[in-house]
């Protein structure tokens, strides 16, 4: 047997089966959820509507090239195009986030002509050469041949963007509120900043919703709050209900010179991703998702301010619907080792001291009760 590289820490759990904001472990013990696969898994885990678009999906067609037309595909169309934010006039449908993020950088290479990139410090937008060279997390770049990106503080005074641009930047790309990061959060007046630095300079401003985006943060898509339209937005993780599948959308004209071969991927637009991205897009409208997840949301963020903001081990809480963050004053590994050992809820990390919680929008308020009680617990016992 091949020796299986694990690509993240290995939490030592083996997840045998999910139902909406829970998975089940193989000995029959039920976790809540807040993990989700990276995200990934927002609309629920094997959401009965998701299931059976794509099950019947299967028994009529699994792979065909976006070289041909499928009604999988002009379904997938016409349903993302009801969520899409209303700027948005092209997109094109890849696999991953890091393939989004690649394709945008490239849009916005051939558009402007010119390499540079710009981000900001704690960014991350993927672990592809392109999408790494806007990531900033130096552990991640090391030793990878990317480029020499410039990062902006998140916190920085919007007054002094404009002395950092660069003339030669083709791309400005931000998460409107970062996720690996740490949950910071991109004020209007900075998006703002950016967008007159990229108008000035001549760049493209890419957002990238790959975290963010599709009902997460109790908006479906983050930056309608921000007031500024980007020319380009990424689109991943819960687009179709947990199926590999992302999109970029731009502005008119933006995306088409990537047509013709420039670009493209063998499962690019699949059926059954389609299938998904349909189903889901339905779902986000159909069952007011955003607006599930922002009352959700609001109800967990009181609990954790009421139980965790009086403690001397928690520095901050922040985020935006169903997109929290605990910030500790030390590492949360021992955090996340306890939740999921003692208190049943699996939770992720955001940065070197942030407890990153991204339940599905199903969580009810007694999940929502236990896991900022578990959090509780977790939090004052590592903490000695
Ligand atoms: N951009 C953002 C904002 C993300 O959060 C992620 C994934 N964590 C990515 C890009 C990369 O997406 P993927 O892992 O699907 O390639």
């Amino acid at each position: 047997m091949l020796k299986l590289v694990r690509f993240y820490g290995y939490r030592g759990l083996r997840i045998v089966k999910g139902s909406m904001q829970y998975v089940w472990d193989d000995t029959g013990r039920r976790f809540i959820d807040c993990h989700a696969g990276h995200g990934a898994a927002f609309l629920g885990h094997s959401n009965p509507t998701i299931v059976e678009a794509v099950a019947s999906q299967a028994r009529e067609l699994i792979a065909a090239s976006s070289s041909f037309s499928t009604p999988s595909l002009e379904e997938a169309l016409a349903e993302f195009s009801r969520v899409a934010p209303p700027w948005a006039e092209e997109i094109v449908f890849l696999n991953t986030g890091s393939e989004a993020v690649e394709a945008a950088l490239k849009a916005a290479w051939l558009a402007t002509g010119r390499r540079g990139v710009v981000a900001l410090k704690n960014s991350f937008h993927g672990r592809t050469l392109a999408s790494l060279s806007v990531t900033w997390n130096p552990r991640y770049r090391s030793g990878a041949p990317v480029l020499d990106a410039t990062f902006i503080s998140p916190t920085i005074d919007p007054g002094d963007v404009d002395k950092r641009v660069p003339r030669d930047t083709a791309a400005i790309i931000i998460e409107p509120i970062q996720g690996e990061g740490g949950l910071t959060r991109v004020s209007p007046e900075l998006a703002k900043a950016l967008k007159e630095a990229a108008d000035r300079v001549g760049a493209l401003l890419i957002f990238d919703e790959i975290q963010t985006g599709f009902g997460r943060t109790g908006r479906t898509w983050a930056h309608l709050e921000l007031g500024v339209e980007p020319d380009i937005m990424t689109a991943g993780k819960s687009i179709a209900g947990g199926l590999p599948a992302s999109a970029v959308v731009s502005r008119d004209g933006v995306l088409k010179s990537l047509a013709g071969g420039r670009h493209g991927s063998t499962h690019a637009a699949n059926p059954l991703s389609m299938a998904a991205v349909a189903a889901a897009s339905r779902l986000l409208r159909g069952e007011g998702v955003p607006d599930k997840a922002r009352r959700a949301g609001a109800l967990l963020a009181q609990l954790l301010q009421e139980r965790l903001g009086g403690l001397r081990p928690v520095r901050d809480i922040r985020g935006e619907g169903l997109m929290l963050g605990v910030e500790l004053r030390f590492d949360p590994g021992p955090v996340l080792r306890c939740l999921q050992e003692s208190q049943s809820v699996l939770a992720l990390k955001a940065g070197a001291t942030v407890v990153r919680l991204l339940p599905p929008y199903a969580i009810s308020r007694r999940d929502v009760e236990m896991v900022a009680y578990g959090l509780e617990q977790c939090i004052c016992r590592e903490a000695g």
